[in-house]
């Protein structure tokens, strides 16, 4: 994402949430019961709840034995994966909570200021036959992520997927960028990402099993005028998903970067005309991308059994802007 106007920006303050009401202010809006898990969205062979099979072979011949192993279980009932997703209420988070609801994940929909539009992601979830929590809290604030990651491991036992989405800008050229700006973007951006991983991963590595996937962006890649702050975070999340890729391997949790380019969200709604046309022009494919192709990028990495042997990489989403 690459806005150039503070009119872009969200008019939100993390301040609307003070750690002292922390807890209170988490509220699960949005819990249904327990129900089966239609055949025709299961994916026996994907991320599996209930398999730890150890590695006994090594090399080729443990993939094989693996693969082999997958197709046996395909009968057996497993748990659908708990997947958490950070700003699910709009943009690209509400579509890859929609992709994986639909998928038959158990979905814990996290938002911050926009309720009633989180809600309707998990009604819609429920709707295709899924499982959705709607959480309200601020995943920039240490307390609210861990009653995030509790409210998902109280209601189905345990975390198997993290999407770190959740994202702002507070754009403005470093000159007259203000340091309240900078934090405003570093808290959210990055350090949001750092906590909300730090917390899942703490069930993860019981488990041995867990994907992460960090929604980075190409300005992390390349820069951008106008957004030092933004590029920084997003920089910095690429720096800790590898960081983190390699520290968690051993636990066979593998973590990775989607890095969109101009995707229609309402992030990037204002740009208004005359610079919709300028980056229209940087895009080889001619056009933004939709949420929809965002989400079934992340599908796949926090899914498909393919997607196993992918870790510490990132990923260009872009039209072709960066190559
Ligand atoms: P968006 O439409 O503005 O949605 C942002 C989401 O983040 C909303 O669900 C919002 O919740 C949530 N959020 C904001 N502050 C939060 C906080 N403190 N705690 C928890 N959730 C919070 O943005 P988007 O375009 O979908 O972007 C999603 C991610 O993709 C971001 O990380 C962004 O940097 C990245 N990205 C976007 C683009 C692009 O072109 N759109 C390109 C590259 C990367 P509320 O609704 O409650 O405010």
């Amino acid at each position: 994402m690459a806005s150039l106007s503070a009119s872009n920006c969200v008019a939100f303050r993390t301040a609307n949430f003070s750690s002292s009401a922390a807890a209170d202010n988490c509220k699960i809006g949005h819990l249904r019961q327990w129900s089966p898990i239609p055949t025709k969205l299961y994916r026996p062979q994907g991320l599996r709840c209930g398999s730890n099979a150890p590695f006994r072979l090594s090399g080729v011949r443990a993939q094989v034995a693996t693969l082999e192993e997958a197709g046996t279980v395909a009968s057996q009932k497993v748990e659908a994966p708990v997947v958490v997703v950070t700003g699910a209420s709009r943009g690209i988070g509400r579509s890859i909570a929609l992709a994986l609801g639909k998928a038959g994940c158990k979905v814990l929909v996290n938002y911050a200021r926009s309720s009633k539009e989180a809600e309707e992601v998990s009604k819609e979830i429920e709707a295709s036959g899924g499982q959705a929590l709607t959480f309200g809290g601020d995943v920039s604030n240490e307390a609210h992520v861990e009653s995030m990651i509790k409210a998902a491991t109280d209601a189905w036992g345990t975390v198997d997927v993290l999407i770190n989405n959740a994202g702002i800008t507070r754009d403005g050229l470093l000159m007259r960028m203000k340091k309240s700006q900078w934090q405003e973007v570093i808290d959210l951006n990055l350090t949001g990402v750092f906590l909300c991983t730090q917390a899942a991963a703490k069930i993860m590595m019981k488990k041995k099993k867990g994907r992460i996937i960090n929604i980075a962006s190409v300005v992390g890649l390349v820069g951008n005028v106008g957004q030092a702050n933004y590029s920084a975070a997003k920089a910095g999340v690429i720096g800790l998903t590898k960081t983190v890729a390699k520290e968690y391997s051993s636990r066979s949790i593998t973590v990775n970067a989607v890095a969109p380019g101009f995707i229609a969200s309402d992030m990037t709604a204002k740009l208004g005309e005359d610079i919709e046309k300028k980056i229209l022009e940087t895009i080889p494919l001619g056009r933004y991308g939709q949420p929809e192709e965002v989400a079934g990028l992340v599908e796949f990495l926090a899914l498909n059994p393919a997607a196993s042997y992918i870790t510490g990489q990132v990923f260009t989403i872009d039209g072709g802007m960066v190559m």
